[in-house]
């Protein structure tokens, strides 16, 4: 079975096809199907978001399309900057304008406690929809460490490996990172699903 990950980030396609390959699933992203669309995460949860993008482009491609949103919360700042990761400090998106801005919010704060959140919407039809959620727990530190990955991996330590995401190989990531825990969430549910 095809499924499309509203996606054209490469290193997401891979992973969704590594854990979902296992069921026979292959996984083809949006440039694959030559669509080219920019839906507006307008909501104002990871679900809105997730629920919103894979919708719209299910309605397009007309085959089962999955999406996906996340973004990283932080205890102390009431799960700062949440939906709003990617844009934290403006547009253009810019990660370490997004650090910085963070890094000066918990400027002389003792607990640093986060988790980074992914919501999966696999829409099959309008009304044939399966939700899943991934977390990945650590705390933000003050120094940018690693040069591996995007967004706030730099920031993001993981007590586990003893190290921030952007230390950890693609394979330690995707072993133990919110969006590695929501695929294979989803796994576990397409498995009970007739495909
Ligand atoms: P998206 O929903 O995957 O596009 O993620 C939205 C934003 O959340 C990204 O632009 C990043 O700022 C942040 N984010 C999500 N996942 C990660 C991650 O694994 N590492 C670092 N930042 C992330």
């Amino acid at each position: 079975m095809k499924l499309l990950v509203a996606t054209n980030n490469q290193g997401k396609l891979k992973e969704f096809n590594k854990i979902l390959g296992e069921l026979g699933i292959e996984c083809v992203s949006l440039r694959d199907m030559g669509i080219h669309a920019d839906v507006e995460e307008t909501g104002t949860t990871f679900l809105e978001n997730a629920l919103l993008k894979a919708k719209e482009i299910y309605n397009i491609a007309k085959i089962p399309t999955i999406s996906d949103d996340s973004g990283l919360m932080v205890d102390v700042l009431d799960g700062e900057p949440g939906v709003y990761s990617a844009r934290y400090a403006g547009e253009p998106s810019d990660d370490n304008r997004n650090m910085d801005k963070l890094l000066a919010k918990l400027k002389g704060e003792p607990n640093r406690t986060a988790r980074f959140k992914s919501v999966i919407a696999a829409v099959f039809s309008e009304d044939d929809i399966l939700v899943s959620e991934g977390e990945c727990e650590g705390v933000i530190i003050d120094e940018k460490r690693g040069d591996n990955g995007f967004g706030y991996d730099p920031i993001f330590y993981v007590e586990a490996l003893g190290k921030t995401f952007a230390e950890m190989t693609d394979s330690e990531k995707n072993s133990l990172s919110h969006r590695g825990n929501a695929i294979r969430n989803l796994k576990e549910q397409l498995k009970e699903k007739e495909l």
